[in-house]
């Protein structure tokens, strides 16, 4: 249902009014956690001011450890809507459990499917079921044929407003928490129809790393990036060390207006 055979053109998926496929290049912004309304609000600004078109944010956080921050859960939720009527930025957040979807499309404006739950099939039908768009990320040690086969199973639902997301893969390196495997989005373009973007926060890890992976991201023709971005990463709860601050946001701005793209 996803590949170029059974649908020879690129797709444009439409989410709260923006449209992320061929002929844009979405930037989707905002906290890797919801904390606070005022910290929610104020990473809000920041990406708007940087011209992204879409807020993230996580309310349920799949953490490594159980004893890290793990979200607000609705709480969140509600900050999130709270925020997108006070920046008019459509909501994309993670959805970890089949049981919370209907409540998480209750506020959200697209489904997040983090890399933990790429292979989560049950969670993959209901977020099918939901009558959103689905944020599908690459399972950290997924090949590109599970990933690929994992957006069938949102797909098989009667949901074709699927984006990819390469979020990068277990390797041997440790310089970078994930390696950004580049080569995936044009070899995705030609198997599928989709979407692809890039997370280059969750990929690299470091904050550092953030606008030159944004840069390799549009150089090789993503529809698109998410970023992390926080008002104090230093108090963040959860990854701060990758979130972008308020000084580099006019670079970010420039970078996705296609005017810095190769320093
Ligand atoms: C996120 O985007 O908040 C996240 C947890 O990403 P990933 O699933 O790619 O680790």
């Amino acid at each position: 249902l996803i590949s170029r055979q059974s649908h020879p053109d690129r797709s444009i998926v439409r989410v709260g009014g923006v449209s992320i496929g061929p002929g844009t290049t979405t930037l989707i912004a905002g906290p890797c956690a919801v904390e606070t309304p005022q910290q929610t609000l104020r990473a809000a600004q920041m990406a708007r001011a940087a011209g992204a078109t879409l807020l993230r944010g996580g309310a349920f956080k799949p953490r490594t450890s159980p004893y890290a921050f793990q979200g607000l859960g609705e709480a969140g939720l509600k900050i999130l809507a709270d925020v997108r009527g006070e920046t008019g930025l459509p909501v994309v957040t993670e959805v970890v459990d089949a049981h919370d979807v209907e409540l998480v499309a209750s506020y959200a404006d697209m489904l997040q499917i983090g890399t933990r739950n790429a292979q989560n099939f049950a969670l993959l039908q209901a977020v099918g079921d939901a009558g959103k768009p689905v944020m599908l990320k690459r399972g950290m040690s997924g090949t590109i044929e599970e990933w690929l086969m994992a957006a069938e199973y949102v797909a098989q639902r009667g949901n074709l407003d699927i984006v990819l997301c390469e979020r990068g893969i277990r390797t041997f390196e440790t310089a970078t928490r994930n390696t950004l495997d580049i080569a995936a989005v044009p070899i995705v373009q030609r198997l599928s129809h989709l979407p692809v973007i890039v997370d280059p926060s969750h990929s690299g890890g470091r904050r550092d790393l953030v606008l030159p992976l944004t840069r390799a991201a549009l150089a090789v023709g993503a529809d698109g990036v998410i970023i992390d971005v926080h008002p104090d990463p230093t108090t963040a709860l959860c990854d701060g060390p990758q979130a972008l601050v308020h000084e580099d946001m006019e670079e970010l701005g420039a970078v996705m207006r296609g005017k810095s793209l190769w320093q």
